[in-house]
């Protein structure tokens, strides 16, 4: 798995463009975009996908375009993949990242206000781009080591089953996410936690 640290935290001086990823978290006036959990053992891993295309249409996939939007709108996730599947961590998984807001676990779980116990995982993509098969293999390599360091399996969930119509309903939120949509493939995303689960056995 590609490897790149890149935490969401004013001190941090690598160069995005002509800025460093330091300022433009600065710019938010915040320290770094991500807060304490109040549980230290994260079961669900939330999995999203985003891209700057309403803004940068010509380059919806620019790592420095979509950090300006997440830092602009003070949003995290713990993960970014971009579409070659490197992996970038942005924030460290024993924080809490500020990914998916109003939100509740699908039925008997009802549990609320999932960033406190989720780990998020974005996926470079738009509504229509689908995902590489670099982001499935990476994506399943980051859950396997993700798992590996929590010590237990985790439960996965797509954003828009945690915070769709039912989110709205509840008066959690007022909006209705709709990623990772239908063209994330679960099927190919289990099969291949589960090669690995066993791989790793
Ligand atoms: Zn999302």
């Amino acid at each position: 798995m590609q490897f790149t640290d890149l935490l969401l935290e004013s001190t941090n001086e690598t160069l995005l463009g002509n800025r460093m990823l330091g300022e433009i978290v600065q710019a938010t006036g915040s320290r770094e975009l991500w807060s304490e959990r109040s549980t230290s053992d994260p079961d669900v891993t939330v999995i999203h996908y985003s891209s700057a295309i309403l803004r940068y249409p010509e380059a919806p996939f620019s790592l420095e375009h979509i950090l300006s939007i997440f830092c602009e709108y003070g949003v995290s996730s713990h993960f970014l993949i971009d579409r070659t599947g490197m992996v970038y961590r942005l924030v460290p998984i024993e924080k809490k990242a500020w990914h998916c807001g109003g939100s509740i676990m699908p039925e008997p779980d009802n549990r609320q206000a999932v960033n406190d116990f989720s780990i998020g995982i974005e996926l470079m993509a738009t509504a229509r781009s689908g995902f590489t098969t670099r982001q499935y293999e990476a994506l399943a390599q980051l859950c396997i080591e993700n798992e590996r360091i929590v010590g237990h399996t985790m439960q996965y969930v797509g954003h828009d089953i945690i915070a769709g119509e039912r989110a709205v309903t509840l008066g959690l939120r007022t909006d209705v996410k709709t990623d990772p949509g239908s063209l994330f493939q679960w099927n190919l995303f289990y099969g291949m936690l589960s090669s690995r689960r066993s791989a790793a056995s």
